[in-house]
C-alpha cells in the first residue's frame, strides 16, 4: 500500500501524452515533503528523493522500473535518498550544474532539456532559495504541462532565501508566472495551509484566497495533498506572484518596503513571512 496521503491523480490532466496515460503520484516523505513520482505503468521517474524508503515502497507496489531521478537543488531533504536508489536506477541522475549533488549526476542549466519516459523536460534556472536551483518544465504535449519547481514556489508562498537575493527570486517567480495557466505546479513541501494564513494577512479582501483556503482545509482534514496546484490558481492567491497588485503593494509598504517595485515588495513580504506565526 502507498502510505496515506499518497495520491494518484485520476483527473483528465493526468493524460499528458496523446498516446499514453501518465500517472502523477505525490509520495509523502519526512514530515511535510513530497517526492513526485511520474510513471506510465512500466517506467518511472522521481523528483527530489530526500528519502529512498517511500520510493522503494512505491516502485515495488506498482511494479515500476526507475528510469531517472530529477533533482532541483542540493538540500538534504531533496538528495538524501539518491545513493540508496542507485542499485535499481536504470538511467541518469539529473541535477543543477551549479550545486553539489551526489555523483554521478548529469549537470543541467537553463537552455538544456532532458528526455525521460519519452517526455521532454526543459530546464529553468530559478535561483533564490538556493544559488543554483533549477526547475523542470514538461512542455512538449498539448495538454496540461507539468512543473517540478522544488522549493522555489509553494502553493500560496515561496521558498526562503537561503542563498539568493530578492531580485533573483523575483526573476525566478516571473518565469513561473509566464507559464501556461493550466501548468500543474508540483512543489516539494506541504506548506499550503500555513502559507495561506500568511497570504490572508497580506490580502484580507481576496475572495479567491478565502475560497481556496476553505477547500484546502477540507483536503488536509482528509489527509490528502493540496498539490499539485496550478499557475493560474497561484496567480490568484499567492502574494509572492502578486507583487504588482495594489493591495499586496500596500501591505508590503506597511511592512517597510521602500518602493512599489516588485523586488522591494517581494523582499518585504519575504522578511514579514519569516517572522509570521
Ligand atoms: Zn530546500
Ligand atoms: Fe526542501
Amino acid at each position: 500500500m502507498l502510505r496515506p496521503g499518497a495520491v494518484c491523480s485520476q483527473d483528465p490532466n493526468s493524460r499528458i501524452d496523446s498516446s499514453r496515460v501518465m500517472n502523477l503520484v505525490a509520495l509523502p516523505a519526512f514530515s511535510d515533503n513530497y517526492i513526485w513520482l511520474l510513471h506510465d505503468g512500466v517506467n518511472a521517474l522521481v523528483v527530489d528523493p530526500g528519502d529512498a524508503a517511500p520510493v522503494h515502497a512505491a516502485l515495488d507496489q506498482l511494479g515500476l522500473a526507475l528510469s531517472a531521478i530529477l533533482v532541483t537543488h542540493h538540500h538534504a531533504d531533496h538528495v538524501g535518498g539518491i545513493d540508496a536508489l542507485r542499485s535499481r536506477l536504470q538511467g541518469p541522475v539529473y541535477g543543477p550544474a551549479r550545486e553539489t549533488i551526489p555523483l554521478p549526476c548529469v549537470p543541467l542549466t537553463e537552455g538544456q532539456d532532458v528526455d525521460v519516459l519519452g517526455l521532454r523536460f526543459q530546464v529553468l534556472d530559478v535561483p533564490g532559495h538556493t544559488a543554483g536551483h533549477i526547475a523542470y518544465m514538461q512542455t512538449d504535449v498539448a495538454t496540461a504541462p507539468l512543473l517540478f519547481c522544488g522549493d522555489t514556489l509553494f502553493s500560496g508562498g515561496c521558498g526562503r532565501l537561503f542563498e539568493g537575493t530578492p531580485a533573483q527570486m523575483s526573476a525566478s517567480l516571473a518565469k513561473f508566472a509566464a507559464l501556461p495557466a493550466d501548468t500543474r505546479v508540483c512543489c516539494t513541501h506541504e506548506y499550503t495551509l500555513s502559507n495561506l494564513r500568511f497570504a490572508k494577512a497580506v490580502e484580507p479582501g481576496n475572495a479567491d484566497l478565502e475560497a481556496y483556503d476553505a477547500r484546502c482545509l477540507v483536503v488536509r482534514a482528509a489527509g490528502a495533498p493540496t498539490l499539485p496546484s496550478s499557475i493560474g490558481l497561484e496567480l490568484q492567491i499567492n502574494p509572492f506572484l502578486r507583487c504588482g497588485v495594489p493591495e499586496v503593494v500596500a501591505a508590503a509598504r506597511a511592512q517597510g518596503a521602500g518602493t512599489d517595485d516588485a523586488v522591494s515588495v517581494l523582499a518585504a513580504l519575504r522578511s514579514w513571512k519569516n517572522g509570521f506565526r
